[in-house]
């Protein structure tokens, strides 16, 4: 059974991001678009901080891995290589009734029902027609249609004429972007083994069911790389990539209590990968794949060398030895990573002081839309204004991410800042004049305490390393 404050909590977590500028539903204003999300202000500089976080420690904090964007339109000839046009497949299940769609596997599963994990098309579709209890989650009914292969890649067309255009697809994943370019770094960059090519980009997944906030969406982004090694070597990297993983999660501020790995059993795998590990987070909605960390061996490789004609090998210089390269792939999905921080960072209280509940998101400097809001205490009192303009403006060019905050009364504003997460609030008043310091008030605590001006941006910085 789920918990109610669970789901509560959930709810709470999608009014605050759309109240206060986080996530908006896609194409609100014309009645919504199923699966999509927009970020607002706040939720892009976190969108944006994490990445740029993930891309320092990834890939300008090391020496073997070398970044790509490549285009989201791709040959066709690359999905059929990779297996996708044939196998990216979810398996469907209809309402005759009232013709809801839904994942076969995830109705049975929610349903508490066994050897669903690597059943068969036509075992699941024996499950429906048998089962008394398989009842419609939308209507009641128990009226199935057969359950079919529904392959979740979007079409489109390429080219201006309809009638002879080709159908091109959407791609479903980052990975075959660093497969289909391998051979281009190897000639540009000429790296030695191991080292990885890695990209943050976009990816496009006709989900049966979008659901459960930015979760599963039909369009989201993958933080990916496929890290290329010796066979012999792959399980001391799959290792370290593990290691590496947790050490990320840590970095950004997810809660790693709400973590767990999951070997995938080998009926569960990917038609591609040797070994997969789930990183599962404990969203209030469920235990639920957060990343993905998979031994993807030298299929993708092996099959665009077969398909394109073109060698893909790597030529040992020491020892002349060719061979096509092994690929470890960690997968982070940046929209899952924004909804664990959300809920790892979720917090309510009564303030020190107050008597109400206060919400407030405990990030991490590092990640948090606004380092630090400034306010002058008045806002029609020029000379106040003046100096904590002259304040905002050295913390502005400093860190980028500062608010000019002189909304309702200060209490109004330290709510207001607290929701978004802003860690620091610093208030310039008549002493400021007087002395040249400021309040500077902290988002966990509620602690007050008296700063020099000038020492604001140290102050800053020693918390944010
Ligand atoms: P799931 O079982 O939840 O559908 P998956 O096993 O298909 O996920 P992968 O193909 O391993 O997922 O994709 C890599 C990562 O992309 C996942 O770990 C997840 O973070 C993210 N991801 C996958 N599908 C979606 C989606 N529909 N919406 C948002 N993020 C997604």
């Amino acid at each position: 059974m789920k918990d109610n404050t669970e789901e509560n909590k959930m709810e709470k977590i999608i009014s605050l991001c759309k109240r206060r500028g986080f996530i908006f539903p896609g194409s609100e204003l014309y009645g919504g678009l199923a699966g999509t999300w927009d970020y607002g202000p706040f939720g892009v500089a976190l969108k944006k901080n994490i990445e740029n976080l993930w891309w320092k420690k990834f890939v300008d904090g090391r020496e073997d891995m070398f970044g790509l964007e490549s285009a989201i339109l791709m040959n066709s000839k690359i999905w059929e290589a990779s297996g996708h046009v044939a196998g990216f497949t979810d398996p469907l299940v209809e309402c005759k009734n009232c013709k809801s769609r839904f994942r076969a596997d995830q109705v049975l599963e929610s349903l508490g029902k066994t050897g669903v994990a690597g059943a068969t098309i036509e075992q699941m579709s024996a499950k429906f027609k048998s089962g008394q209890d398989i009842v419609c989650p939308s209507c009641g009914k128990r009226d199935w249609t057969d359950v079919r292969q529904y392959n979740m890649m979007f079409k489109t067309q390429i080219g201006a004429v309809e009638e002879t255009s080709d159908t091109i697809y959407l791609r479903p994943e980052n990975a075959q972007a660093m497969f289909v370019n391998y051979k281009n770094v190897m000639d540009s960059i000429h790296p030695k083994l191991p080292f990885g090519i890695a990209q943050i980009g976009r990816a496009f997944r006709n989900e049966i069911t979008p659901r459960d906030f930015t979760f599963r969406t039909r369009e989201f982004n993958l933080m990916e790389f496929e890290y290329f090694v010796r066979e012999s070597d792959w399980e001391k990297y799959f290792d370290y990539w593990r290691e590496e993983i947790l050490e990320w999660m840590d970095l950004v501020g997810i809660d790693k209590e709400l973590v767990h790995e999951l070997e995938v059993l080998p009926e569960d795998r990917a038609h591609y990968s040797k070994r997969t590990i789930d990183f599962e987070f404990d969203f209030p909605f469920g235990r639920k794949e957060l990343y993905g960390l998979a031994y993807r061996t030298n299929f993708d490789l092996t099959k665009h060398q077969e398909e394109s004609g073109v060698t893909l090998e790597y030529l040992d210089e020491e020892t002349r030895e060719k061979f096509i390269p092994h690929a470890i792939e960690p997968s982070f999905g940046l929209d899952r990573t924004i909804l664990a921080l959300l809920v790892s960072a979720y917090r309510e209280d009564v303030a020190p002081g107050a008597t109400d509940i206060r919400t407030y998101l405990k990030f991490d400097p590092k990640v948090a839309p606004v380092i630090c809001a400034v306010s002058p205490l008045l806002k029609n009192k020029p000379e106040l204004v003046e100096k904590a303009r002259e304040v905002f403006g050295i913390l502005k060019t400093e860190f980028g991410r500062v608010m000019w905050d002189d909304n309702g009364n200060i209490g109004k504003r330290y709510r207001r800042q607290d929701e978004i997460g802003t860690p620091w609030c610093i208030v310039i008043d008549f002493d400021t004049l007087e002395d040249d310091t400021v309040t500077v008030r902290e988002r966990d605590s509620g602690h007050q305490e008296r700063l020099p001006a000038s020492s604001l941006v140290s102050y800053i910085k020693d918390r944010l390393s």
